[in-house]
C-alpha cells in the first residue's frame, strides 16, 4: 500500500508490477521481503488442503480456509481492505491481498486493479473488494458501486449488493469494505464468513465475522 501511494503521489504511472516495482520501493527506501519470506507453513498447509489443484481457492472460502487455521505463533498477512472518509469529506481506499491458493505465477488479481477491487471518488464512494479477483475484474466491481450511485442514485447498500450480485451471476463470490460520501457503511459478502470493522467520528465501532453488519449513518 506504501508503495501504491508513492506511485499515486508521483503522477506518472497508474499501475507498476513486478521487478520494475520492486525496483522502485528499493530506490524508495520502502521495506521489502525476499520471496521466500511469504513462504509460510500455513500457505504450505493451505496449498496441500486444496481438494482440486486444478482450481485457485479463497482463504475465506471456508472459515478457516484449506490447511485449517493459521499458526497461533505466527502472525500470517491475509488480505486486508481499508476504506476511509476523512473530516473534509475527501474518500480514499486501499486494498492488500493475500492472493488465491494455487494462483499461477504472474497472476494480477483484482486488488490492484483501480476499478475491479479498489475504487474512491469523494463524489461518490470508497470500495475495498475481496474475493476470487477474476469475477471482480470481469464486472469492473469498484466502478460498478460507483457507477450505480452516480447513475443509478441507489443507496450504497444496494449498490453494493446489486454489484457483488453480478459477480455471482458471473460464477464469483466474495465481498467488500465501502463508505460513500455521507458516511454510509456497507459491507455485504457472499463467503461463509468476512472479518469487518469500522469506526464512526462518534465513537461507535462495530466488528463482525460471520453475521451481517447492519448498515451505519456517521
Ligand atoms: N481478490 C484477491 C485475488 O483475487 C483475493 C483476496 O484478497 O480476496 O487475488
Amino acid at each position: 500500500v506504501q508503495l501504491a501511494r508513492a506511485v499515486l503521489e508521483r503522477g506518472r504511472e497508474v499501475l507498476l508490477t513486478g521487478s520494475d516495482a520492486d525496483r522502485l520501493a528499493t530506490e524508495l527506501g520502502l521495506a521489502t521481503e525476499p520471496p521466500e519470506y511469504f513462504v509460510t507453513d500455513y500457505r504450505v498447509r493451505q496449498l496441500a488442503g486444496l481438494a482440486d489443484r486444478t482450481r485457485m481457492e479463497l482463504d475465506h472460502d471456508t472459515a478457516e480456509g484449506p490447511g485449517g487455521p493459521p499458526d497461533d505463533d505466527v502472525e500470517e498477512g491475509q488480505t486486508v481492505g481499508a476504506v476511509a472518509l476523512d473530516a473534509h469529506g475527501h474518500l480514499a481506499a486501499a486494498t492488500s491481498t493475500g492472493g488465491m491458493t494455487n494462483a499461477e505465477v504472474g497472476r494480477v488479481g483484482d486488488s490492484p486493479i483501480v476499478g475491479a477491487g479498489t475504487w474512491a471518488s469523494d463524489e461518490t464512494c470508497a470500495v475495498s473488494a475481496t474475493g476470487a479477483g477474476e469475477y471482480f475484474i470481469r464486472s469492473a466491481f469498484a466502478h460498478d458501486v460507483h457507477a450505480r450511485l452516480a447513475w443509478a442514485g441507489v443507496s450504497l447498500d444496494t449498490a453494493t449488493r446489486q454489484a457483488l450480485d453480478e459477480v455471482v451471476r458471473l460464477g464469483g463470490h466474495g465481498g467488500c469494505v465501502a463508505i460513500d460520501h455521507a458516511g454510509n457503511v456497507a459491507t455485504p459478502f457472499t463467503t461463509l464468513a468476512m472479518p469487518r470493522a469500522y469506526q464512526l467520528l462518534s465513537g461507535e465501532r462495530r466488528v463482525c465475522v460471520l453475521e451481517p453488519m447492519p448498515g451505519a449513518r456517521q
